[in-house]
């Protein structure tokens, strides 16, 4: 198994199956080549996690599979409005400062992250999501940082 990149999206169930792949598609991953991690605010989890451990489960995950087994070298960090991971931080609720403090996870996981790991790209993007359908998949927008 080889793939070249991987997208680390929240849990949230609005940013799963086709909003999945539009979040991918616009950090300019392929389809059926990216591995996904999920964590309820994903910026979190190696920047500010919700236990102490869960920084090192990502990386165990991140150095042994993606790394070492799959050869990813592109990393897609997504952050997204109404994040319940956030919520749980005590992020304000309202729009714009809830995203100014999610903007400026994603950059320090990165700025982390690139730091450990030099040889690859890491690309944060910040999700808008719509109003919630009766069914289905709310519309987002997906700005890349
Ligand atoms: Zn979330």
């Amino acid at each position: 198994m080889h793939c070249t990149s991987l997208l680390v999206n929240c849990m949230d169930s609005r940013l799963q199956g086709d909003n999945q792949t539009k979040i991918a598609g616009a950090l300019g991953l392929e389809p059926g080549d990216f591995d996904v991690l999920n964590y309820a605010g994903p910026s979190l989890w190696m920047a500010d996690p919700h236990e102490p451990s869960h920084e090192a489960a990502f990386r165990w995950q991140f150095e042994n599979v993606c790394l070492n087994a799959h050869s990813v070298k592109r990393v897609g960090l997504v952050g997204h409005a109404n994040c319940g991971g956030f919520a749980l931080k005590g992020a304000p609720q309202t729009v714009p400062e809830e995203k100014a403090v999610i903007v400026a996870s994603l950059q320090n996981a990165k700025a982390k992250l690139a730091k450990d790991y030099p040889q690859i790209e890491f690309i944060p993007a910040f999700v808008t999501i719509g109003s919630q359908p009766s069914k289905g998949l709310p519309e987002i927008s997906v700005e890349v940082l």
